[in-house]
């Protein structure tokens, strides 16, 4: 079908207003937060209603024209790409708080409500909802349930599935299915958990049943300061094995403190090499023992300095080092290139020297933030886009790392999903009998492949332009 001829028919289902195809706004979508490849869809609708999702999703269906749901377009892998242009449904305006049920602490909501907000909209009730990644002030709650995401505070409450109890989605055909509960569980297959993680490719997801989590009674929050990644590395080994399981354990790098430095002057020593970010939460009695412990492993693990929050301004500062992170490289680099390899949390000091001798022997810089105590890496690849050959190196440098990764015993994905990003490496991980089993899952929804096409599964061949970096987005979250 003519492009034109598309959008006359959108504009008659939604109105004028709640489409667009100007050549200029549609360069706002040409990509996520993976900024490496970019692709431009034919036209960006506005819904404000499930019904008018399933409308525009069964004139696609007969016209057989691609398209996509986008939630804020943080994601690292790609998703929200419209690789094989088409309609790209941009949730911004489905961002409404349907109903709280305090006492059975559940949430419904629409999906393009931002994570935090959701947390803001309870806290008065002592609720919050616990997943919370790192972008949280601006991903929305559909872009999480279709990456499955995590944050710092999965490693004692788990990933976003541990969190959606139900969920409403339109069907690629243009029908309506609704799957769980405000009660959880079922009989019959689960299909909320498959429908969770499925990156996209399954449908558009119009409605989320959640699970609220009550405040912790106290928080105990603390920063220590390594000479080295290596003893900051081994230290969270410890700890874990110690059977200690903090609410988060974060590691931040050398190169990320003294971006964060520069703007929120922590004063960390100058000699630090990393910094492990621990957080105990739960009920008062025993948090400082707990505390105590933490700091004697740290201790003996040669930790230069252990500060422990006085009260909740410094646990806000702290926090905000680490959520802001990403944000604050864009004042040290003119690029990067984030990575999410999973790893044993035992191989952690070995997998880390490896990605450092990987990126030196490219020629680059490195940056690391990430969930350590998940053993979820997120290796930050630095360059310079304005420089030949550079973007290559990075590119190269970041499938050498999502190897050893995957040689290490782990995977090649913690929470941002394959994506586009990391699709054609799928098979280092999976048989090919595990891949047309997906696929076969897949068609079962999405039979014609039009919903979010081109992305998880290898395909021959690429379908999009790979050009050069744009300056790392400054996304602070
Ligand atoms: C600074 C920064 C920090 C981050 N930290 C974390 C972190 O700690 N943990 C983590 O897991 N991730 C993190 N991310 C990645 C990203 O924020 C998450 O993947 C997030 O869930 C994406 O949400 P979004 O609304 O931006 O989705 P988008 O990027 O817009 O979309 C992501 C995918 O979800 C699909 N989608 C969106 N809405 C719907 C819908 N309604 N129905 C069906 N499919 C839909 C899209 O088609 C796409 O495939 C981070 C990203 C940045 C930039």
């Amino acid at each position: 079908m003519e492009s034109a001829s598309l959008i006359q028919s959108l504009e008659k289902l939604l109105g004028v207003e709640a489409v667009t195809s100007a050549a200029d706004e549609l360069l706002v979508y040409e990509c996520d937060g993976h900024t490496i490849e970019r692709a431009l869809p034919t036209a960006v609708v506005f819904p404000t209603t499930a019904e008018q999702i399933a409308e525009v999703v069964r004139l696609c269906h007969r016209l057989r024209v691609p398209f996509l749901a986008r939630g804020a377009g943080t994601g690292l892998s790609g998703g929200a790409l419209p690789v094989e242009g088409g309609v790209l449904i941009e949730m911004a305006r489905m961002n409404r708080v349907l109903e709280i049920d305090e006492v059975n602490q559940v949430a419904v909501v629409e999906p393009g409500l931002v994570n935090l907000r959701l947390s803001q909209a309870v806290q008065g009730m002592g609720l919050y909802y616990a997943p919370d990644p790192s972008s949280q002030a601006a991903c929305t709650l559909g872009g999480n349930a279709a990456e499955n995401s995590g944050g710092p505070h999965t490693l004692k409450y788990g990933v976003t599935t541990n969190h959606v109890l139900g969920l409403e989605m339109v069907l690629p055909n243009g029908e309506t299915i609704t799957c769980g509960s405000r009660a959880g569980r079922g009989p019959g297959y689960d299909l909320t958990g498959l429908l969770v993680g499925s990156e996209g490719t399954f449908g558009i997801i119009t409605k989320i049943i959640v699970r609220l989590t009550r405040l912790p009674e106290a928080y105990k929050t603390l920063a220590a300061v390594f000479p080295s990644i290596d003893a900051a590395s081994s230290t969270v080994t410890e700890i874990i094995g110690a059977g200690i399981i903090p609410a988060a354990l974060e590691m931040i790098d050398h190169f990320v403190l003294r971006a964060v430095e520069a703007y929120l002057h922590l004063g960390f020593p100058a000699a630090a090499g990393a910094v492990l970010l621990i957080e105990l939460d739960g009920i008062r009695d025993g948090l400082d023992e707990l505390a105590e412990r933490i700091e004697a492993i740290c201790r003996q693990n040669g930790s230069l300095e252990v500060r422990v929050a006085k009260d909740d301004a410094e646990r806000a500062l702290l926090w905000k080092a680490r959520k802001e992170a990403f944000g604050a490289l864009g004042r040290v680099t003119r690029s990067f290139y984030t990575h999410d390899g999973v790893i044993p949390r035992t191989k952690l000091p070995e997998a880390l020297r490896r990605i450092y001798a990987i990126v030196e022997k490219h020629g680059l810089g490195i940056a690391n933030v990430f969930h350590a105590g998940d053993g979820n890496l997120h290796p930050l690849v630095l360059f310079d886009d304005r420089k030949p050959g550079d973007q290559e190196r990075a590119l190269k440098a970041g499938e050498e790392i999502l190897r050893v990764c995957v040689d290490l015993g782990g995977s090649l994905s913690g929470e941002h999903g394959i994506g586009l990003e990391k699709r054609e490496w799928m098979p280092w991980f999976f048989t090919d009998q595990d891949l047309e089993l997906m696929q076969r899952v897949r068609s079962v929804f999405n039979p014609e492949g039009l919903c979010n096409p081109g992305k998880v599964f290898p395909t021959p061949g690429r379908c999009v332009e790979t050009r050069p970096f744009a300056k790392a987005p400054n996304v602070s979250a």
